[in-house]
């Protein structure tokens, strides 16, 4: 038997509770992980208050990331004592996740812990610091250096946006932060935003094409604040787009594509291919500031992970990301 924090759907509504679980209940997979953190990222949150349809079957593990150590494996690509994490392929939505001790996944979806991280340097960071990376390789990819100009990030104080910060910080952009919090001003500065703006300011409808105030942007908002980004990316720039934080939609015009030649690149970190996620995890180890890191989580035992979730998707979390202790080494 082991713990999990396991969903349940009563007459439509979701009931997230921890429970002891028997390991034949565990899904198909030829790597067994004893899972040592987790974290609460964004969709995990609607899928535990059930205000999203994150979950595709019930019950289900939620937690769509964990980093842990092997305990049994089919897969010689990793031997039983090798340490591990996992982002995405649905775990936490389609196959059981990372908050419970035990995982059962295919061995293909595992990367090793990355060189100079321990495991749980890598769920502080998490599918939020995977993801901000992966936001950061297209700017850099597209051309964009630090002589380019201004980059944007929004959601600034949320998981992607507040490492998106410190890794472009770290590499001598000059980052503006935005944000709906003003209690979060110092934290986003000392992580290293040159500049901070209300989020209001992006929020709003607005004109079809605005001054050229950026050269980049990364964006975890999406709806309306997209749009606007669109509209004031300089000649040329580009927009890397995440996520959803203020709405689905999009309601845009094309004129900054057809006049300014911007690019709007899409980032997905959950069917990423292999490479791509060996890639990030191998310049978040050598690009993210460890001794900034704390400042970025506030960590609690998997008991206590659920109670969080209403307040993430409101917003009040007082740092940008929820580490979940599951349990220590053994
Ligand atoms: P968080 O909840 O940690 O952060 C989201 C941030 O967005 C908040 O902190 C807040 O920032 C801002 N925000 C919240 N509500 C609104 C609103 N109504 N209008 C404008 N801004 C708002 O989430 P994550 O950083 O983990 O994820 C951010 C988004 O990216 C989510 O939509 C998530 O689903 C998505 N995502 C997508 C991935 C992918 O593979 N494409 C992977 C990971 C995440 P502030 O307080 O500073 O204003």
């Amino acid at each position: 038997m082991f713990k999990a924090l396991l969903l349940t759907q009563e007459e439509k509504a979701t009931k997230a509770a921890i429970t002891q679980v028997s390991e034949d209940q565990l899904p198909a997979g030829d790597v067994t992980v004893r899972i040592q953190y987790s974290t609460l990222n964004y969709k995990d949150a609607l899928a535990i208050t059930g205000r999203g349809p994150v979950v595709r079957s019930f019950p289900m593990v939620p937690g769509i990331d964990f980093a842990g150590v092997v305990e049994h494996s089919g897969d010689p690509a990793f031997a039983a004592g090798t340490s591990v994490l996992l982002n995405g392929w649905g775990v936490g939505e389609t196959h059981w996740g990372g908050l419970a001790e035990i995982a059962r996944v295919p061995g293909k979806w595992l990367l090793p812990v990355p060189a100079g991280l321990t495991a749980r340097q890598c769920m502080a960071l998490g599918t939020a610091g995977y993801t901000a990376m992966l936001c950061v390789h297209k700017l850099e990819q597209h051309g964009l250096t630090p002589a380019s100009g201004p980059i944007l990030v929004t959601g600034a104080n949320g998981g992607v946006g507040s490492t998106a910060i410190a890794i472009l910080a770290r590499r001598g952009f000059e980052v503006v932060a935005s944000t709906g919090r003003p209690d979060a001003h110092d934290r986003l500065t000392s992580l290293g935003a040159n500049r901070i703006i209300d989020r209001q300011t992006l929020s709003q409808p607005g004109k079809p094409l605005q001054k050229e105030n950026w050269a980049g942007a990364i964006d975890s908002v999406g709806s309306q604040t997209l749009a606007n980004i669109c509209a004031a990316i300089r000649y040329d720039g580009i927009v890397a787009a995440c996520g959803l934080a203020q709405g689905m939609d999009f309601p845009a015009t094309v004129a900054p594509f057809i006049l300014r030649g911007i690019t709007l690149a899409g980032v997905d970190s959950v069917h990423a291919p292999m490479e791509r996620r060996r890639s990030a995890w191998s310049d978040l180890a050598r690009t993210i500031p460890l001794d900034q890191l704390e400042s970025m989580i506030e960590e609690v035992p998997l008991e206590r992970a659920a109670d969080l979730a209403i307040p993430l998707l409101a917003g009040q979390l007082s740092k940008g990301r929820v580490l979940v202790r599951v349990q220590d080494a053994k």
